[in-house]
């Protein structure tokens, strides 16, 4: 079946193109240097109250930094929700910490501060709440629960970038905060990430760590010079960014405000609207506007989220499943652990489509089968496929 709505694109155009193009045409450098420190200014000024911004390859990049700059490694321990992608798992076992997998909260997907706080061991170092569908959910919680045990609070705002919380930017507050541009994101660089932090020392860190520690290498290339006579004191990454992608990453933060956060909000208030009133589908409680949706999962609680998925598939709708839980994994214990919340709602959750390309159409077709399926009407077989929503 050819793919008719897809489940999330990147939004880009000439303007996109022509900012790499200057790039290729003038610059002729594909490397880290100006476009970055630009984009780097620029993500500093979006985000406000004087944080200094440090782009990097990607967010999995930046967890992994932000963990080895805080000096967290072998033997330490980080409290993580178990439902998020499994890049910040990742993260945490590439620095050589183990990722300690929490329960999430029934109604938001965000981690449960209570069980994380169980899990505290001599050996916890840090925690990474992670803003599940861009929801900011309670981070003054987890910042009063580091604060009480000496832990560093590294927030995963792959989802998050250009939402707020109390009034302020994610970014603007808070320990160490990771932003992801990959394609799907609220905004794209191509691939790319950032990390900002209000911790001067863990910010310089992290400038050198991104280029293999070569120490003070990142003021070199941003006057356009190399470092020749450098010192290395500590493992460092390939990790920078390029100033090919940062040059997209620029466009894309211009078109933010006016262009991707409108419909993102617009498209995420009209799910929930038209979804209201189906008693087997819950939909997330967040605050659209002070929040800006990166995807939007819904939970299906009667058994029936294969039969709408296959249902929506047969129709060309792409769907996703944000996310399986990171516990079920082999690599972090494949399933030793029980933790039932999070399962029940890996059994329940499908995220439906939502881009800024997103028709008010598509929405509609795509509101209209999931209705069918859970209310239990027979969708008419066509092209000889069998009706999927007969109730049992
Ligand atoms: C996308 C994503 C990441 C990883 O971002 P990259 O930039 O692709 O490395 C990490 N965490 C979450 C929750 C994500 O959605």
């Amino acid at each position: 079946m050819q793919v008719k709505v897809r489940l999330s694109k990147s939004i880009v155009g000439p303007e996109e193109a022509a900012a790499a193009s200057r790039v290729i045409l003038e610059n002729g450098f594909f490397g880290m240097s100006r476009e970055v420190q630009a984009f780097e200014r620029e993500l500093a000024e979006f985000i406000g109250n004087g944080r200094e911004v440090t782009c990097v390859s990607a967010a999995t990049a930046a967890l992994h930094l932000a963990l080895q700059a805080c000096g967290i490694g072998p033997g330490d321990e980080v409290l993580v929700p178990t439902i998020t992608y499994v890049a910040t798992f990742q993260a945490v076992t590439a620095s050589g910490a183990t990722p300690v997998a929490c329960e999430v909260l029934r109604d938001t997907s965000w981690l449960d501060v209570e069980d994380a706080a169980r899990r505290i061991t001599p050996r916890t170092r840090a925690i990474i709440p992670v803003h599940y569908a861009s929801g900011t959910g309670d981070i003054a919680a987890v910042r009063e629960l580091a604060r009480k045990h000496n832990l560093r609070v590294i927030e995963d705002a792959a989802h998050a970038f250009g939402c707020t919380y109390e009034g302020k930017p994610i970014g603007a507050t808070g320990d160490v905060v990771c932003f992801s541009f990959q394609g799907t994101k609220n905004i794209t660089s191509g691939e790319g990430g950032a990390v900002v932090t209000a911790d001067p020392a863990v910010a310089e860190r992290i400038r050198d760590l991104r280029l293999l520690d070569v120490l003070k290498d990142t003021e070199n290339r941003y006057r356009q010079e190399r470092s020749w006579e450098f010192d290395v004191v500590e493992q460092g990454w390939r990790y920078h960014m390029s100033d090919l992608f940062a040059a997209i990453g620029r466009v894309q933060l211009q078109r933010f405000e006016r262009e991707f956060k409108p419909r993102r909000v617009a498209l995420a208030k009209r799910y929930s609207s038209l979804l209201a009133g189906l008693d087997q589908v819950r939909v997330l409680p967040l605050e659209y506007g002070s929040i800006v949706p990166h995807i939007y999962p819904i939970y299906i609680e009667d058994g029936r989220r294969d039969a709408v998925r296959e249902a929506l598939a047969c129709e060309g709708i792409e769907t996703g499943i944000h996310y399986k839980p990171n516990h079920l994994l082999t690599l972090y214990g494949g399933g030793e652990a029980c933790l039932p919340v999070a399962e029940q709602l890996y059994r329940e959750m499908l995220t439906l489509p939502l881009h800024p390309a997103l028709t008010e159409h598509q929405q509609d077709e795509v509101v209209a089968i999931v209705r069918r399926v859970v209310e239990g009407r027979a969708i008419p077989s066509h092209r000889g496929r069998r009706a999927v929503a007969v109730r049992a």
